[in-house]
């Protein structure tokens, strides 16, 4: 179902219900892209963000996650914010907008009925959220929206999900890597005040920060090691 690179292909049939409703819409919108949506951004990124799934109308329409969806107003602005995107988000998978050192990922690839991927489909599909972690050799962080894509990264990294718990601003050592946590920008959440655009631009803060002064710790040991040879 997926190729050899791990990537679910266009008809994947790993999860009968999700690809009865992606047939179902395949043929109410023959213009949409009606299939399991790719990751976003350079696998070279040292930053993942992993949403929870396409929506119907957003990424399940234009084939490139959170877009089209409420939730990627927030997502890209966030991201432009802090230098992990240029351009100009306009909702369009043609709208030119490229991300540096970032690339984003769903938990569930399919577009779910109401939003909601059930426990089979979501680890399910985990094996492809495995194998899009396993191909960034250089990734560092990775910003989870909401408690099922963080649940679902701790059992992707074969971490305890005890040991990283699920809160809004937390963040875990896991491995080589930090997790940073955060409620899911829908339009829900920011709609009811769960989640406020400051409280969103904090995770991102903090992991910026911590790239940041990673990179900073190579240069200067880049710096240290070639400074005696001269
Ligand atoms: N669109 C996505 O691609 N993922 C989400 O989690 C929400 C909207």
């Amino acid at each position: 179902m997926g190729d050899a690179s791990g990537k679910p292909g266009r008809n994947c049939a790993l999860c009968p219900r999700l690809q009865a409703f992606r047939n179902d819409w395949r043929q109410r919108e023959a213009d949409w892209f009606n299939a399991p949506v790719p990751s976003f951004g350079p696998p070279d990124a040292r930053l993942l963000i992993v949403g929870l799934a396409p929506g119907l109308r957003g990424a399940n329409r234009t084939g490139r996650p959170f877009t089209g969806d409420f939730a990627g107003d927030l997502l890209y602005e966030t991201l432009a914010h802090f230098g992990f995107a240029r351009g100009r988000y306009q909702a369009r998978p043609d709208d030119g907008l490229t991300l540096i050192d970032a690339r984003i990922t769903n938990a569930v690839r399919c577009v779910p009925p109401e939003n909601k991927p059930t426990p089979a489909e979501i680890k399910t599909c985990r094996s492809f959220l495995e194998a899009t972690i396993a191909e960034m050799t250089s990734l560092r962080a990775i910003v989870t929206l909401g408690r099922i894509s963080h649940d679902s990264t701790i059992a992707a990294l074969n971490h305890r999900r005890a040991a990283a718990p699920f809160s809004h601003g937390a963040a875990h050592e896991v491995g080589e890597l930090r997790v940073f946590a955060s409620y899911h920008c829908s339009r829900y959440n920011t709609n009811t005040g769960v989640l406020t655009p400051e409280m969103f631009r904090d995770v991102f803060a903090a992991a910026r920060a911590y790239l940041d002064a990673e990179s900073q710790s190579i240069t200067s040991s880049a710096f240290l090691s070639g400074g005696n040879t001269g």
